[in-house]
């Protein structure tokens, strides 16, 4: 069998990867000529870390990152609201990955080619579209993204990874339009500075109108700074879209730091870690509505192709992660192609639909709404905010939802299946 992937992102190279794994013949066509270590920080949580380690890539990938130790959420106030161990600190057996997506991709890009030959991933051709012929392989369009020259491939099966603005998305749903924004921008930047916490912890502080997170990439270096990474949230209805989205647009600290200026805490400066960053980058909040359907006939969608979501709760990656495991192993055990895609899209469209609309509600940092509602001037004791374990099940909530739990992973990881 021979599978195309369009698009050359994380979804995309995990999915190439765990393809030959299985014995099946791959090539992955990026748009882009020649990929660059574009982005910041992510988090692949413990569920996409397992299948990572099943590729037998994560002892290269867990020395570019930092294995993330504790989540805490904080109050504008700088008051803990709540605090959970994660990772192998919180009984997991593969750890939590805080990554720079660049780099993550371009380990991905140089292990698929030692292990799958220097051609099977072609950059500079971009998928335009694709036509099913029947039960038969599917033929799809392709341009070179330097000549603009056209040409047609054939492949039994064609993989749409090709991320939020996916061309086969939008010809498997011509109604589909734009993303959809919540209102909110984000900016997004990177800072040396002195560990914070455990050293290894992700901070989210604030609210759902003006949140910041933060969390290291990289351990100490020998002046005794870590490479801190960190996203500042605000509501900017007033000021609308800065114009069509765009991962490297360059912001302005002046637009967004006055609103932290008074967020300097014992143990995080929020206003020095701003101001520290070489550069900042602006992105709306936007996702997508699930859709009905990914498939059609040989052709499919994954990854953020397939349901792009808000980055909250540090499941874009993750989730892209775990349909490359599904799609693989409905490959594997269907004979037929079409009735693989569908078998695949019935593991995975409904779970990644509930991650986008728990997304939607804060994921689990609605935590920090909760206590900005009711104590919002502060507290002196969080016991007397929450009832009796009511953080926990907020906690655990989102941890079922997008099939994180302790127990999940241990079982096999999210279906709970061992293997392939
Ligand atoms: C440049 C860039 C920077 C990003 N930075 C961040 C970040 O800082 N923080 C964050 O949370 N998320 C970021 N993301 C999104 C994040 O990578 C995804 O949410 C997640 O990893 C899921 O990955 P994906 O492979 O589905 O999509 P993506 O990572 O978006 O990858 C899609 C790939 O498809 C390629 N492509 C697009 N159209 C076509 C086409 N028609 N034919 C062939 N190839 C095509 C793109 O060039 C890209 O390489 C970024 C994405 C990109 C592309």
């Amino acid at each position: 069998m021979k599978v195309a992937i369009a698009g050359g992102g994380i979804g995309g190279l995990a999915t190439a990867l765990m393809l030959h794994g299985a014995g099946i013949d791959v090539t992955v066509y990026e748009a882009v000529p020649e990929p660059r270590p574009l982005g910041v920080g992510i988090n692949l949580l413990p569920h996409a870390v397992q299948e990572l380690r099943r590729l037998g890539i994560l002892e290269r990938l867990l020395p570019l990152g930092v294995a993330t130790e504790e989540l805490c959420y904080a109050n504008r106030h700088g008051q803990f609201v709540w605090r959970e161990p994660r990772g192998l600190a919180g009984g997991y057996s593969v750890p939590q990955l805080s990554i720079h997506r660049g780099k993550l991709q371009m380990a991905l890009l140089e292990i698929a080619r030692q292990r799958l030959g220097e051609a099977v991933v072609r950059t500079g051709r971009k998928v335009t579209g694709f036509v099913s012929d029947g039960g038969g392989p599917v033929r799809f369009h392709l341009e070179d993204s330097v000549t603009g020259r056209s040409y047609d491939e054939k492949a039994d099966v064609l993989v749409g990874a090709d991320g939020i603005h996916s061309a086969i998305r939008a010809q498997l749903h011509p109604g589909d339009g734009t993303p959809r924004w919540s209102g909110q921008l984000m900016w997004r930047g990177t800072t040396l500075a002195p560990p914070f916490l455990t050293g290894k912890s992700m901070a989210l502080i604030g609210t759902r109108g003006r949140k910041v997170v933060a969390y290291p990439l990289s351990a100490p270096d020998a002046r005794g700074n870590a490479l801190i990474n960190w996203i500042a949230v605000l509501d900017n209805t007033a000021h609308g879209l800065p114009g069509a989205e765009d991962w490297n647009r360059p912001g302005r600290l002046e637009d967004f730091l006055p609103e932290f200026a008074s967020w300097s805490f014992p143990w995080l400066d929020v206003v020095e870690l701003m101001r520290g960053a070489e550069g900042t980058y602006v992105y709306p909040m936007i996702d997508r509505d699930p859709l009905p359907t990914w498939t059609s006939g040989r052709t499919t969608l994954l990854g953020d192709a397939a349901h792009a979501m808000y980055p909250v709760g540090s499941n874009g990656a993750s989730q892209a992660i775990l349909d490359a495991r599904a799609l693989t192993r409905a490959l594997l055990e269907e004979a037929d192609p079409s009735a693989a895609l569908v078998r695949y899209e019935q593991e995975r469209l409904s779970a990644t639909a509930a991650v986008v609309a728990a997304n939607r509600n804060q994921g689990a940092a609605r935590i920090l709404d909760l206590a900005e509602e009711r104590a919002p001037d502060g507290f002196g004791d969080v016991g007397n905010v929450f009832a009796s374990g009511e953080r926990e099940a907020i906690a655990a909530d989102y941890q079922r939802v997008a099939g994180f739990t302790a127990a999940g992973v241990a079982a096999g990881g999210a279906g709970g299946r061992p293997g392939l």
